[in-house]
């Protein structure tokens, strides 16, 4: 847990956090960026290597076209401007699992710039800028083994070496933990519709450092910023930003100067650490890589990848919301994938209400999802099972405790709805006498409905089978009872 704050409300208060997130996304592409290796996750250490990856020298590097594709789509997505050309340049530094001595990434000009997204926020939505996406390759792995003990060990592992990522640079904009949040949710939102990444942050494939300052409200100037490095999961960036910004609060209150650094957040102390100090911006001597000319992404290349953009997050709830009826929070649990959204909207087409549908999956789903302990993917469930529940619901064959039994029961033996419902199945009453009688009961109930229905007004049928449907405890026959109310209230 992070430690309790020795501020109080009045002094945090006083001041405004500034924050600006760079996301680091490895693309879903066969091969590396610049060679024809795997980029396979999880082979066994050094199996995917090349001249090219390991820098051997005389080796060249050849450009992928598909992971140009996928940073061209992610770029549009987040609303960047794309430059037609942009250059890739060499970031020159040492480290053991970089055997070249320098990246390939892209410094002045990079491949898109510009962007915006609009996160949700308390007033509406907010938009937060997108300075800059471009791409880069990716380093190896050191992995350390008895650390700080005699037999201390490091394993360099360079699978990793050169595969493609797109580093995604935010403004400044964002303006509480809470925000930083949001903002990450809704880029990997984006990633994932797109399909460029797969986003696993357990592998690496998404990492986030924040930056932060804090200043007094109302000062125009920036404080001087820390950066919290590579914290792997979004709740931690959370936690880690606001452990940070009270922590230069107290520096400041202090009478101190928080120093500009690089900062590593322990998760489980709930604090971050000083890492190195970047006082002295370090220098990377970039420059123009010599091996690769420019990238030129022609307008008309620019045009195939636009209409390979599929319908994203935000514009598919809005739609959903109009063409099913159903409320905004619906929609964000039946958009929170693809997938997902894709089952729903194949469900909800064939299904009679639409909107019970969405009804099912927030009041009967969710809930047992995460008392399961199980994602979405992971329903016994399926939304077709889901369909077919709301359409019995909706006729009144299946009563609202008796669907409750059935979804508890496919949560017990993990069998989708149709299996469960067919053995389950309440009995039905098919008798006529005894289903005469309870619409017999009804009519005398409810005179006022049958005047109506004898001057005209036919549609109040319903309104009879659904009352006997409720007496027979939503057992009777739904054929059967449209068939004798009619009779009933036409004799
Ligand atoms: P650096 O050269 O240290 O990498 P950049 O100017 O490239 O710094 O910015 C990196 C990230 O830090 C960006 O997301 C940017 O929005 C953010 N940032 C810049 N200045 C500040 C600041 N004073 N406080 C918080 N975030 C900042
Ligand atoms: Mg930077
Ligand atoms: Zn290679």
């Amino acid at each position: 847990m992070p430690a309790t704050s020795i501020l109080s409300p009045e002094i945090l208060a006083k001041y405004e956090p500034v924050i600006g997130l760079e996301v680091h996304v490895q693309l879903l592409t066969e091969t590396k960026a610049f060679c024809g290796c795997s980029a396979r996750f999880g082979s066994a250490p050094n199996t995917q290597v090349c001249p090219v990856c390991l820098g051997l020298p005389g080796a060249l590097p050849v450009l992928n076209r598909r992971a140009v594709e996928f940073a061209t789509l992610a770029a549009m997505a987040l609303h960047c401007r794309i430059n037609e050309t942009s250059v890739f340049a060499r970031k020159n530094y040492f480290y053991p699992d970089l055997p070249k001595g320098y990246q390939i990434s892209q410094f002045d000009k990079p491949l898109g710039e510009h962007g915006w997204i609009d996160v949700p926020a308390p007033a509406g939505t907010k938009r937060i800028g997108i300075t800059r996406l471009h791409m880069e390759e990716d380093a190896g792995k050191s992995m350390h083994e008895g650390f700080h003990d005699s037999r201390e060990r490091t394993y360099i592992d360079l699978n990793r070496c050169g595969t493609p990522l797109v580093e995604i640079v935010s403004e400044p904009d964002i303006r509480s933990a809470d925000e930083a949040y949001e903002y990450l949710t809704r880029i990997k939102e984006i990633l994932l519709y797109t399909a460029v990444s797969d986003c696993n942050m357990e592998e690496g494939s998404l990492r986030c450092d924040a930056n932060v300052s804090v200043r007094l409200k109302g000062a125009e100037k920036f404080g001087a910023k820390a950066e919290v490095k590579n914290v792997n999961s979004f709740r931690f960036v959370r936690a880690a930003l606001e452990h940070e910004i009270e922590r230069q609060i107290e520096v400041i209150e202090a009478g101190g100067r928080v120093v500009q650094e690089s900062r590593l957040y322990n998760s489980a102390e709930g604090r971050t650490y000083s890492m190195r100090s970047k006082e002295q911006a370090h220098d990377y001597r970039y420059f123009p890589d010599p091996d690769l000319p420019p990238l030129v992404v022609s307008n008309a290349w620019q045009e195939e990848i636009r209409a390979t953009m599929p319908e994203l997050p935000e514009a598919r709830r809005e739609r959903m919301i109009d063409e099913y009826e159903i409320t905004a929070q619906d929609a964000q649990v039946l958009t929170s994938s693809r997938a997902f959204a894709d089952q729903f909207e194949q469900a909800a087409k064939a299904a009679k209400s639409p909107k019970r549908v969405a009804n099912l999956v927030q009041g009967e789903l969710v809930g047992r999802l995460k008392a399961a302990g199980l994602e979405l993917a992971q329903s016994p469930i399926s939304m077709q099972g889901i369909a077919q529940a709301a359409d019995l619901a909706e006729s009144g064959a299946l009563s609202s405790k008796m669907l409750k039994q059935l979804f508890d029961r496919c949560f017990e033996t993990g069998e989708d709805f149709g299996v469960v419902y067919e053995r389950e199945k309440p009995q039905q009453i098919s008798d006529s006498g005894a289903l005469e009688k309870m619409i017999d009961e009804v009519i005398a109930a409810n005179p006022k409905q049958v005047e109506q229905y004898r001057g005209g007004k036919k549609t109040v049928a319903a309104f009879f089978v659904g009352q006997a449907m409720k007496l027979s405890k939503g057992q009777a026959n739904p054929a059967l009872l449209n068939e004798l109310v009619t009779k009933k209230l036409d004799g």
